[in-house]
């Protein structure tokens, strides 16, 4: 459980969150370091996941393609996405369903503006991709939403030790040769808000049905387990969204 919005996982450096080391509770699960990482933060828990894709001939990853809208059949069942390319505007079609996963909106500052203004006076130092499209797009298609004024605030400073491959992707990062790097005070770390969904990942309709073949997983989905502004209950709580969200829906529209 949170202690006064800290972390309480092992493997977490407690006492600058205010934490004493003994009221922490073991809970937290490592993924094995690979040998050519810097640092014990994501590409080993990442890389697998990829290499499980790229093992697969029926998957293709398409990249540098935004999703825009959503594109449902008369009876209003999402049957693909509106996306914008390279070369303009392109359609991808869905036979068993859409999982949205765009990394909810600590970048979005319209979102923010409209949704949860108090984020207004953080920078972010998250993916500055990440501004809510995947929420957009649902909403086009009558989702309803939930906890969209919850959010991460990060209030004082604070170093990180990090893999350097993260600089590729995230060139807002002031990071070191080494990985280090610091994050200043009032940083907006991830939003809370997002997607109403229900427990087999499927995103809801204002009267709470289930709009079908949409899904959900990660940051695009609201939640209330982290509480109040500024909860952060264990490390891990966010890439298990994406993990356990993004593994429900896949058995669901494998299977469907
Ligand atoms: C420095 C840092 C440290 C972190 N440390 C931890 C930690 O220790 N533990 C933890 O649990 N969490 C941590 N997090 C948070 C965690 O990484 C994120 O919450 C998690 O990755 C969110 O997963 P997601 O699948 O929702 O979105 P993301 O992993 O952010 O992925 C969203 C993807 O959607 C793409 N995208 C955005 N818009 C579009 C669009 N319109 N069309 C197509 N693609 C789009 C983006 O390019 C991105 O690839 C950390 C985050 C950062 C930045």
């Amino acid at each position: 459980g949170a202690v006064g919005g800290c972390l309480d996982a092992t493997g977490c450096e407690y006492e600058k969150f205010g934490v004493k080391l003994e009221e922490a509770v073991p809970r937290t699960h490592w993924a094995k370091a690979t040998p050519d990482n810097t640092a014990n933060s994501g590409p080993e828990l990442f890389d697998p996941l990829k290499a499980c894709i790229d093992a697969q001939s029926t998957i293709e990853a398409v990249y540098e393609t935004a999703l825009k809208r959503l594109v449902t059949n008369a009876d209003g069942v999402v049957v693909g996405i509106e996306a914008e390319g390279k070369n303009g505007t392109e359609f991808y079609k869905a036979n068993k369903g859409v999982m949205l996963a765009t990394g909810g909106f600590p970048a979005g500052l319209e979102m923010q503006e409209r949704f949860c203004q108090d984020a207004l006076d953080y920078a972010t130092y998250m993916s500055d991709v990440c501004t809510g499209d995947g929420i957009k797009a649902a909403m086009g298609v009558g989702a309803d939403l939930y906890n969209m004024c919850n959010y991460y605030p990060i209030e004082v400073a604070q170093s990180y030790h990090y893999n350097v491959q993260y600089n590729d992707v995230y060139h807002s990062w002031n990071m070191d040769k080494e990985g280090y790097m610091e994050v200043p005070a009032m940083n907006l770390a991830e939003t809370h808000g997002g997607l109403a969904i229900n427990a087999d990942a499927q995103v809801l309709d204002v009267w709470g049905q289930p709009i079908e073949h949409l899904y959900c997983s990660g940051c695009d989905t609201g939640t209330n387990i982290f509480g109040i502004p500024g909860n952060y209950p264990g490390c891990g709580c966010y890439v298990s969204f994406s993990i356990a969200f993004g593994r429900i829906a896949g058995e669901k529209m494998a299977t469907a």
